[in-house]
């Protein structure tokens, strides 16, 4: 068998075109959407998610803020404008980048951000409502898989899913969006005993771990999607995932590749979020 790509880069594109046109009606009865980015030090990975963020906003009709600060600013100033940009109506969506540098308590931060301005949906009220299977802001990785399968009509209700990793931001919320979804998910990670014994029964395998092509072919069910998570650069510098898409696409019936996969749909459900914000903004007043 010889998989299918779902085309991120695509869904990307037809996603965010939607998202600018809705944007145009909010910004007609006064309303722009707004996203303001929080980056703090030098890292420059950071630096591009957030030149993309920005870029990401400006294609799509919102209004953007970006504050820098250098890597030893005091956390002090950073939680002031946070609290400057929570009482700011004019604001729907409010970003830290992470990660931050070791003299902040990234949770303290994030938590110090309005559950009704967190975008990254990051915050534990909306992780907490996540839970619960109530509305929140959707953590946007894998809030941007399952936009995938769903536009792919992949069956989730009943599918065995097998998620790798446990993180806050990727594994535990891409679980309970399967979960909440119907699928009976298994979550492995560092300490699971035999991987490779339960990647083999996964109807939908989510590889969210940060190593380069450690899930093979031979990890995967015949006829299985896979998901890719993973952002990793291999042995020649080449951006690559976390799975080994030449021995896993003869596998798999549908595959996410890397780059052009999960990655664009991440800061589209960043912008789907801020939108979201923006019409609550606009309801309330
Ligand atoms: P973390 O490092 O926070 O989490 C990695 C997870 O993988 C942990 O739960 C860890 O387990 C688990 N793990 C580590 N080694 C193994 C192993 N040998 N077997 C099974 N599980 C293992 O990473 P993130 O969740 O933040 O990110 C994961 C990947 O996704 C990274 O490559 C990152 O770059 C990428 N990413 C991509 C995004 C995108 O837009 N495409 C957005 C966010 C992340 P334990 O908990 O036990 O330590």
């Amino acid at each position: 068998m010889t998989a299918r790509n779902i085309d991120g880069k695509a869904l990307s594109e037809k996603v965010r075109e939607e998202i600018a046109q809705q944007a145009a009606e909010l910004t007609a009865k006064g309303v722009q959407p707004c996203l303001a980015v929080i980056l703090v030090g030098e890292d420059p990975a950071s630096a591009v998610y957030v030149r993309n963020k920005v870029a990401g906003c400006e294609k799509a009709g919102f209004r953007s803020l970006k504050f820098s600060y250098p890597a030893d600013v005091a956390p002090e100033q950073v939680f002031a404008k946070i609290a400057e940009l929570n009482a700011d109506t004019s604001v729907h969506g409010i970003l830290v980048q992470l990660p931050l540098p070791k003299q902040f308590d990234s949770e303290k931060v994030l938590e110090a951000i309005s559950p009704e301005k967190d975008v990254d949906g990051f915050h534990a009220v909306n992780f907490g409502l996540l839970l619960q299977g109530r509305k929140s802001f959707y953590p946007c990785t894998p809030w941007g898989v399952m936009k995938m399968l769903e536009s792919e009509n992949v069956q989730v209700k009943g599918a065995e899913a097998v998620v790798i990793g446990r993180s806050n931001i990727v594994g535990k919320p891409m679980s309970v969006m399967l979960l909440s979804k119907g699928a009976t998910v298994t979550i492995c990670h560092s300490q699971t005993r035999d991987l490779a014994f339960h990647t083999r029964r996964a109807d939908i395998l989510v590889a969210a771990v940060g190593k380069a092509k450690m899930i093979t072919g031979d990890m995967i069910k015949p006829g299985a999607v896979v998901i890719d998570v993973g952002m990793n650069r291999d042995e020649n510098g080449k951006l690559c995932g976390d799975v080994d898409y030449a021995s896993a696409s003869q596998v798999a019936s549908l595959i996410t590749p890397v780059p052009g996969g999960v990655g664009p749909m991440t800061i589209t459900m960043l912008l789907a979020n801020t939108l979201e914000s923006a019409r609550r903004a606009l309801n309330q007043a």
